[in-house]
């Protein structure tokens, strides 16, 4: 009996461990692994009948050897369709023939009957539902066992009704380990599935949130630059007049552009675009174009460098725009001007980005929700800004802290793990 179960559950295993290897090793996000993975699932289930073949188990009595080589037969073919249900009748039929012993033909003529006539499930297998599917691997299991005891009555003469018991415990047997077995196939898919589902999902919300941004920033250089088309129709405006109007419609459109860049940038695929980037090079250029918006602002720009130059793992323009977010948002903190501190740090595997401001600064529940789509305590904020810095960064493989007291100032810290050349 101890033979029994330890001979079983090797062949359990046999047959559970290529749909667990599949598993670790299939890439997520590609549903159905028999379809879209045949080749790959015919290989492994083949070594699993081998295996069962090779490593047989006693049942019950010592005259009965057994093994669980039909549970990948019946799950290959109503999963994988004739050609997987082929191949694996040929590794069946060609291990039997090998091991040979009296009932080898009764044995590779059933294989036969199953490899060509469960794939014809395949379809009706694949409409119902998991409880339908539980009893049909289950008749197709009882079916072919029934097949070769009778086979064994009419063609040897073996008693039915002596062996009956046995018969019985052995459909039970295969039965029962065919249906977990389909279940745990069923199990993975729903949860791939699930998993798809809800990468779509995300991607959908982020293009709904950029949308709805896009839209609602574009709107207010739209309706100026519409403002001033139509009162250039109307009235006949004195020339140096009309060229001031069309200045300014000429800058809404730039503002526009600018906006359209922005975000545009970050709906870029983030994969496949990761270059060195020079933190230090990097940086000046962002100083550069936020230097007038600073200075307009009676906010003083202050850089300190550090002395390393490892580089970070990025793309640079979404690394200017998650900078320039931080950089715009302590800025505005700062309505009646002061100092803003840019300081670049080099550690032991890491570089930080500290930028530092004399502004309004935040309560923690407020810190707590920087990130938030949507989070914005301006009247025309968009929330989206550190959003997008909290993405890109995150992308980026760094980390964002933030350390805030109201009415003294906000300094956030970007920390990127060092490459080394
Ligand atoms: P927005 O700037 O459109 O409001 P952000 O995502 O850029 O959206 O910022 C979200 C909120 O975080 C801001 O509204 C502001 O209240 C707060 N915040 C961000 N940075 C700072 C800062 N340096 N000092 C104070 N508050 C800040
Ligand atoms: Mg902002």
């Amino acid at each position: 009996m101890e033979a029994m179960m330890t001979g079983m559950i090797n062949n359990i295993f046999f047959i559970i461990f290529p749909i667990i290897l599949y598993q670790m090793f299939a890439t997520a996000g590609q549903r159905n692994f028999f379809v879209s993975h045949r080749t790959t699932m015919t290989v492994l289930f083949s070594i699993s009948i081998i295996l069962c073949m090779v490593f047989p188990y006693q049942f019950l009595t010592e005259d009965y050897i057994f093994d669980l080589r039909q549970v990948p037969m019946i799950v290959g073919a109503l999963y994988g369709g004739p050609i997987v249900s082929a191949v694996l009748f040929i590794v069946s039929a060609v291990g039997r023939i090998a091991i040979g012993g009296d009932g080898m033909y009764i044995a590779i003529l059933n294989q036969l009957l199953v490899a060509a006539g469960v794939p014809f499930l395949a379809p009706l297998y694949s409409r119902v539902n998991r409880w339908w599917k539980a009893v049909l691997v289950f008749s197709i299991s009882i079916l072919s066992l029934l097949f070769n005891m009778f086979a064994g009555y009419f063609i040897f003469g073996d008693p039915i009704h002596n062996l009956i018991g046995i018969w019985l415990m052995l459909m039970l047997n295969q039965g029962g380990i065919t249906i977990l077995t389909a279940l745990l196939i069923e199990h993975l898919q729903k949860q791939e599935y699930l998993y798809n589902s809800l990468m779509r999902h995300e991607k959908m919300e982020t293009v709904s949130h950029f949308a709805a941004a896009v839209s609602h920033e574009l709107r207010n250089p739209l309706q100026s630059v519409k403002g001033f088309v139509q009162l250039l129709q109307v009235y006949e405006y004195p020339r140096a007049k009309q060229l001031e109007f069309q200045q300014t419609i000429l800058d809404e459109i730039k503002a526009a552009e600018e906006l359209i860049d922005d975000y545009l940038i970050y709906a870029k695929p983030v994969y496949g675009e990761m270059k060195h980037l020079e933190v230090e090079a990097e940086l000046s250029h962002v100083i550069k174009i936020m230097s007038p918006y600073a200075n307009a602002r009676n906010v003083e720009l202050l850089v300190k460098r550090g002395n390393s130059l490892s580089p970070i793992l990025g793309d640079s323009q979404k690394f200017h725009q998650a900078l320039v977010n931080i950089i715009r948002n302590s800025v505005e903190a700062m309505p009646d001007g002061g100092k803003l501190e840019i300081e670049l740090e080099t550690s032991g595997s890491s570089i930080c980005v500290h930028i530092q401001d004399e502004g309004v600064g935040m309560t923690k529940e407020q810190v707590n929700r920087l990130g938030e789509p949507y989070f914005s305590n301006k009247s025309k904020g968009t929330g989206l800004g550190l959003m997008v810095t909290y993405s890109i960064v995150d992308q980026m493989s760094g980390e964002i802290s933030v350390q805030s007291e109201l009415g003294k100032g906000t300094r956030f810290t970007l920390e990127f793990p060092k490459l080394t050349k």
